[in-house]
């Protein structure tokens, strides 16, 4: 029961906003893994920044929560529809944090 790969990529990338690039893949594990890129910083010629998470539903929701932090770290002023999930998102890390699950892995 997976909805299409591609319906939720483009829910993805209208939720990330204009910066984002999302792409999904599909892991050995048939998992989807979802990637979110920024197209300023790459445009910009920085280092290419973007989330790699694989799982369903919660590697989407780190994802998107990494994306989030981004956004309002290094583009301020950007807009995304994903920018009002801001509070839960700091919650997650919050509980993430508190729980101790040793995640520190850069991107
Ligand atoms: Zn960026």
């Amino acid at each position: 029961m997976t909805a299409s790969r591609s319906a939720r990529e483009r829910k993805a990338a209208a939720e990330a906003g204009p910066l984002a690039t999302v792409k999904i893949d599909v892991d050995p594990e048939k998992q989807f893994v979802y990637k979110i890129g920024c197209t300023e910083c790459t445009a910009k010629g920085h280092r290419a920044w973007s989330a790699y998470r694989p799982g369903g539903d919660n590697g989407f929701m780190a994802a998107m929560d990494r994306w989030i932090f981004h956004l309002t770290e290094k583009h301020p002023g950007a807009e995304a529809p994903c920018l009002a999930f801001l509070p839960a998102a700091q919650q997650r890390l919050h509980e993430r944090r508190a729980e101790g699950d040793g995640e520190t892995k850069p991107g």
